[in-house]
């Protein structure tokens, strides 16, 4: 870890950007869409795209405007009016985006997604080469989630982490993190008079991780966290991620032209193939097989395939094709992949030689519980919750 800006930034060489704005910079800290300041964004986009930069923009505020044009002082905890504020807030944010963008000659286009979007192969697919097509005719595609439909099963849950899956999604070399903080502190600096601004990291490093509010420290509560962590994601995909103040003056034209603002966290993480990222950005899981130490060192040192005689336990429900984590005893997930049994088949074949896999199920679909090739490795812990 570095805290010297000693390289240019890496928007200056980016070709493909996501740009993701939070909410109290695109509302005016929750008093409604600041047409103002979208402007003044716009414009700077205007430029890079007549540079012939693509461009994606993640944009949130639609709960924040929601609340605002139904006079709703504080935020709903119920799901169904965070839910109705958000399809009434998304109206004047796509508006403020088109009405500026328009003024420019540039056309823009709306994409809602949720995490089931991504999580399911087809769609996966489907909105990548929407978004491919976008970016080929010269759009601005802006994309958000679709908060109106969203249940906590489905959803990505922050913007943050959304813009990482986008950016892994067009293969971006750069997402760019506008928020209303200059950058990642090396302490909370309303608390800590010393606190520095880190200028240059690794996207990936538990140290930074630990200091945005991770393992018992800091700044957790300005949603730090989930923008360095959305940094480790976009580094799967070889994204670079630069956490800056969207206030600062001319921030996306500076960027772009070299100068480093804010935090820079580099992608130097090996990148992982298309596949193997869209089972990593599996952010729910439909459960888990627990590993003897042996087929742990298979999959991990031995580079094999998972056989059913590996697996002591089986939790969750699953189908065949799904994706589970695969646990060490103690619950840490050490990968994933897409399972060919079922949970209930699964259940009946654990500990067993393969061989015996036609006699106990009356068939055998694949040799393998889960392939090599459908398999990729991940340092997080899982997401899938015992009921
Ligand atoms: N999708 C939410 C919205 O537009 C924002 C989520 C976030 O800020 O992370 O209101």
């Amino acid at each position: 870890m570095t805290s010297t800006a000693t390289l240019p930034s890496a928007a200056q060489a980016a070709k493909k950007l996501v740009i993701k704005f939070g909410s109290s910079l695109v509302t005016n800290e929750g008093k409604g869409i600041d047409p103002e300041a979208v402007s003044q964004w716009v414009a700077q986009i205007a430029q890079l795209h007549a540079q012939g930069r693509q461009i994606v923009l993640v944009s949130s505020g639609a709960i924040a405007e929601g609340m605002a044009r139904l006079g709703w002082p504080r935020r709903p905890s119920a799901m169904y009016e965070l839910q109705a504020a958000a399809a009434v807030g998304q109206m004047g944010l796509v508006q403020a985006y088109e009405v500026a963008f328009a003024r420019h000659g540039i056309r823009t286009a709306q994409i809602l997604l949720t995490h089931e979007d991504l999580a399911d192969r087809r769609r996966y697919l489907n909105a990548r080469s929407t978004l491919y097509t976008l970016l080929a005719l010269g759009v601005i595609p802006i994309v958000n989630e679709n908060d109106t439909v969203v249940t906590d099963e489905i959803r990505v849950g922050d913007n943050d982490t959304l813009g990482a899956l986008v950016t892994n999604l067009i293969e971006a070399e750069t997402l760019i993190i506008l928020t209303d903080q200059p950058g990642l502190y090396s302490a909370d600096p309303r608390k800590d008079p010393n606190a520095t601004l880190i200028q240059q990291g690794r996207a990936g490093d538990p140290a930074l991780e630990a200091m945005a509010g991770g393992s018992g420290s800091a700044i957790g509560t300005g949603g730090m966290l989930t923008k360095v962590l959305a940094a480790r994601r976009a580094a799967n995909s070889g994204g670079h991620t630069i956490i800056a103040s969207g206030r600062e003056p001319g921030v996306l034209l500076r960027l772009a032209a070299g100068e480093p603002i804010g935090t820079e966290l580099r992608a130097v993480l090996p990148v992982r193939s298309a596949r193997q990222r869209w089972l990593a950005n599996h952010l729910r899981l439909h459960g888990r097989v627990t590993l003897d130490a042996g087929a742990i060192r298979a999959l991990t040192q031995g580079h094999r395939s998972l056989l059913a005689i590996g697996v002591i336990a089986v939790e969750g429900d699953f189908e065949r094709g799904d994706v589970v984590a695969c646990v060490d005893e103690h619950g840490i997930e050490c990968g994933r992949g897409l399972i060919n049994y079922s949970a209930a088949d699964t259940a009946r074949i654990l500990r067993q030689p393969s061989s015996r896999i036609p006699e106990i199920l009356g068939h055998m679909s694949d040799q393998e519980l889960i392939h090599r090739d459908n398999m990729t490795f991940v340092r997080s812990p899982t997401t899938f919750a015992p009921q």
